[in-house]
């Protein structure tokens, strides 16, 4: 509601205020208060208006009544005017005869002739009587205006005096109606004559009073009603009779009243008892006791005595017709009232279908507002009807911009006006795609991003299309998404797919493979028994129907988040219809679906098993070469040890010779010669068979051993060095030692070099015998990183270790010796490792001086397993093939 600015001329600041007041308090009101408001209002002016009619009827009926009333009383004061002015100046007139007659100014002659002309003049007047003091009547004259009444006076007032005189005199100076004229007989002289009772009433107040008096209207002698003035004849204020003037009532209203006034209302005369006397309408309806609307009653002076004059009048048929038009519009109102009923009612309806309407609007609209997809409508020829706020926000043209256009639309970029073109041709033919068309739509501000659109016919409330309804969606966000999804897909397929190693998704329940790369592919097919091979004891259980039945998982209940949760487990596989070895990693994971799945990825490490098995065999080859070479060192020592068996075998053999050739030899002696030269042979066998069982060339296998039977192999074997060398050798052996799970060659190996070690340094230290020993001992230990552990350690009086031979120790080919290979403690170090074992070095020392080092190794007490696969910790643990052991190197 603007409120609009008053123009200058008619600004007025009291009544704008009210306006004001009146708007604001309007819109204070609920819309079902101001619907109320304006569907009363017409009820209430409907009524105001049969009120305003009513009071104007009722106004104008009481100003109908006084105007009646005023104008009855009006006419009944003209009436009574005429009547009294009439009456007194009759009076007047009769006062000055009677004065005249009484000063005997005229006589009875001229009385009578006076009173012909009286009569004559006024029709009003019945009679004129002269009547003495003794009620004898004088002179009486008839008014010829009443025939009737006068012949009837002559039969009926027989008593009244009238003096033949003058009834003599009358008749002829009457003329007109002789017969009128009647003389009364002469009265009885005894008693004073009656003139009735009203008349003789009259009579005696004028006689007293001596002055006019009127009677009391009676019957007169005619039978009509009438009424008398008796003027008392004073002279010298002796009573002399009176003069009387009889007057008709009827006469009186016949030509006194006006005749416009009889014509509007009923005159009546009425005496004192409110009788009808005389009435210029008929007397029944003058006294009819249907009540006269309008009365107005006046005494008609001077009269007195009670008569009355009254005026009537009659509601007139303006009151009917008054009547009716007031029940008319009463009718009409209430047929006004009834529609307005009927049309508020309707209203209701009405207000009650456009509020639902409204709501419905409302509903739609704010669905439209608050959706995010752009909404465009075209008509048939493709001028925009209708764009939603989205669409405006999305495009940034508003609504005005974009309505009634007709292509190339705004938004349309500019490059790309032909092909909008095409695709709105497409569209209007109702040929668009279901699943709608990408495109580019142009900003208000230049910029451009792509949307999706889709296009449906516009259908009417009749079922005609009246155009195309076109919605679009911003996929700018969702293009860039999936774009970056594809590109991130494809960078994870480019990944997953050029892998070496194969990987497989195989789900847990149905046995399924989800997904392969390119890699497995190529070695298993696209078939889940690749995926079961490398699995081997783990593969996922193969769901059996019964499982799937009751739908219990094939993991039992296994709870599966531990499962994807769990740590892959790494094993190596030989697979052998492709006769490769795999590095077999699984694990379970929850597939993009939600079932349970298990991933493989198995690396191919056959390569790498097949050089590991060659550095193995080469290693071993190594370690058997070295067994020679250190045969080969001692080979010299060898035929020394040989030698002295030998040299024995020679002498004890000549000996026997010479004596059995000399014949001093007994059978005794012979056969104990002869068992002790057996005894050097089996001496120099041995020896012979540990060289051979020492560089027999065997595959390497543990067995449980005595770590004691080693030791005692080992110092054989390293004795025939040590005692070339002058070299003693104390060994100590801890007793009841457990079983080891060793390869005793190699372990003797150890410890064969190790002994040879000790020697040669203190042989090339030359040291004085007193230093030439060499301490073994073999002792059960146990400590907290490596459990319990059998330690062999060998101590000798040498020089010792320097420090950069200390750094460099187990390096192949590494020797201070002239004729050094220096493989010895690397062969050491990698069997002693090989049995999971350790091996160290150290100086011993006195003060600071070295006096000796010692070389120790430990090997646990549960070493070694019979599996011929290889755990990873074996793997780890191994050291890299030295490329030094190869043949090659
Ligand atoms: P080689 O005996 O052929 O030299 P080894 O690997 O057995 O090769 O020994 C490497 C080197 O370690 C030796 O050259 C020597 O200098 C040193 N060595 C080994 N044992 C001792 C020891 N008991 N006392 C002093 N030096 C030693």
């Amino acid at each position: 509601m603007a409120s609009t600015l008053p123009s200058d001329s008619s600004f007025n600041p009291r009544r704008d205020r009210r306006r004001r007041l009146f708007g604001s308090w309007w819109k204070r009101q609920s819309p079902a208060r101001q619907d109320r408001f304006v569907t009363l209002g017409p009820v209430l002016s409907v009524l105001l208006f049969l009120a305003a009619i009513i009071a104007a009827f009722w106004y104008l009926r009481n100003e109908e009544f006084e105007r009646e009333q005023e104008s009855v009383k009006r006419d009944t004061e003209i009436a009574q005017q005429q009547i009294r002015l009439r009456l007194i100046e009759n009076q007047e007139q009769l006062v000055r005869m009677a004065r005249e007659l009484a000063t005997k100014a005229i006589d009875q002659d001229e009385l009578i002739g006076q009173s012909v002309s009286f009569v004559r003049e006024r029709p009003e007047v019945v009679s004129l009587t002269w009547v003495g003091a003794d009620r004898a009547i004088r002179t009486q004259h008839f008014s010829p205006n009443h025939p009737m009444d006068a012949a009837r006076a002559i039969e009926r007032r027989a008593p009244y005096p009238s003096s033949p005189a003058a009834s003599a005199m009358l008749a002829p100076r009457s003329g007109q109606r002789p017969s009128a004229a009647v003389s009364a007989p002469p009265a009885t002289p005894a008693a004073p004559p009656s003139l009735g009772a009203e008349p003789d009433w009259a009579f005696g107040a004028a006689r007293d009073l001596r002055q006019p008096v009127y009677s009391r209207p009676f019957t007169g002698a005619g039978g009509q009603p009438v009424f008398q003035i008796h003027v008392p004849l004073i002279d010298r204020s002796a009573f002399s009779g009176v003069l009387i003037a009889e007057y008709s009532l009827e006469s009186l209203l016949r030509h006194f009243v006006p005749g416009e006034v009889t014509r509007r209302h009923a005159i009546s005369l009425l005496d004192a008892d409110r009788r009808v006397l005389a009435s210029t309408v008929s007397r029944e309806l003058a006294d009819s006791s249907r009540r006269p609307a309008f009365v107005e009653d006046v005494v008609v002076s001077p009269v007195g005595n009670g008569l009355t004059l009254r005026g009537q009048g009659w509601r007139t048929s303006i009151g009917l017709i008054g009547n009716t038009l007031f029940w008319m519009v009463v009718a009409l109102s209430a047929l006004t009232v009834w529609m307005l009923g009927g049309t508020w009612r309707h209203m209701r309806r009405r207000g009650q279908m456009q509020s639902a309407l409204i709501a419905e609007t409302n509903f739609r609209r704010a669905m439209e507002n608050s959706m995010l997809t752009g909404m465009r409508a075209m008509d048939l020829e493709g001028r925009i009807t209708y764009v939603n706020p989205a669409f405006c926000a999305m495009t940034g043209f508003a609504e005005h911009e974009l309505i009634g256009r007709l292509p190339p639309f705004p938004h349309w970029p500019p490059d790309r006006i032909e092909e909008s073109m095409r695709l709105f041709q497409q569209e209007l033919q109702g040929k668009s795609p279901a699943g709608g068309i990408e495109v580019k739509v142009l900003r208000k501000d230049g910029s451009v991003f792509d949307a999706r659109m889709y296009v449906s016919p516009l259908i009417d409330a009749r079922g005609h299309q009246t155009g195309w309804m076109t919605s679009m969606t911003n996929i700018t966000e969702a293009k860039r998404i999936r774009d970056q999804l594809s590109a991130s897909h494809e960078r994870f397929t480019t990944v997953l797919e050029g892998l070496e190693a194969a990987v497989s998704v195989l789900s847990v329940q149905e046995g399924e493979l989800l997904f392969a790369n390119r890699s497995y592919r190529l070695w298993f097919g696209a078939e889940a028994q690749g995926h079961a091979l490398l699995a081997g004891g783990n593969a996922a259980p193969p769901p059996s129907p019964a499982d799937r039945d009751d739908e219990v998982d094939g993991l039992g209940g296994l709870p599966t988040q531990e499962l994807t949760e769990a740590k892959s487990d790494a094993r190596e596989v030989f697979v052998a219809p492709q006769q490769k070895w795999f590095d077999v990693r699984a694990r379970y994971l929850q597939w993009t679906d939600g079932r349970l799945a298990q991933m493989i990825i198995a690396t191919d490490i056959t390569a790498r098993r097949r050089a590991e098995e060659q550095a193995q065999h080469q290693a071993e080859k190594a370690q058997e070469t070295s067994r020679l070479i250190t045969m080969g060192e001692m080979a010299s020592s060898v035929a020394h040890e040989l030698n002295q068996p030998l040299t024995a075998i020679v002498n004890y053999c000549n000996g026997m010779v010479s004596r059995v050739k000399a014949g001093s030899i007994g059978e005794p002696d012979l056969i104990a010669a002869l068992e002790k030269t057996s005894k050097q042979a089996q001496r120099a066998g041995q020896i012979i068979h540990r060289i051979r069982a020492f560089v027999k060339r065997s595959e390497p296998q543990r067995q449980p051993a005595q770590a004691r039977e080693i030791v005692e192999d080992a110092v054989e074997l390293a004795g025939i060095e040590l005692r070339r060398r002058n070299v003693e050798i104390h060994s100590y052996v801890a007793q009841r030692l457990p079983t080891i799970m060793v390869d005793p060659i190699l372990i003797e190996q150890v410890l064969l070099n190790l002994l040879k070690n000790a020697a040669e340094a203190i042989d090339n230290a030359r040291l004085p015998s007193a230093r030439r020993h060499i301490e073994l001992r073999v002792i059960p230990r146990h400590t907290p990183d490596e459990g319990g552990v059998i330690e062999f350690s060998v101590t000798d009086n040498g020089p010792g270790l320097p420090d950069e031979v200390i750094a460099r120790l187990y390096e192949a080919f590494f020797s201070t010796k002239s004729d050094g290979l220096g493989i010895g403690l690397s062969l050491c170090r990698s069997i002693v490792e090989s049995h999971r074992g350790r091996i160290r070095a150290e100086n011993l020392y006195n003060g600071s001086t070295v006096i000796g080092c010692r070389f120790s190794f430990t090997l646990p007490v549960e070493a070694g397993s019979a599996s011929h696969e290889r755990s990873p910790a074996d793997a780890v643990a191994a050291p890299p093939p030295s490329p030094s052991l190869t043949p090659n190197a």
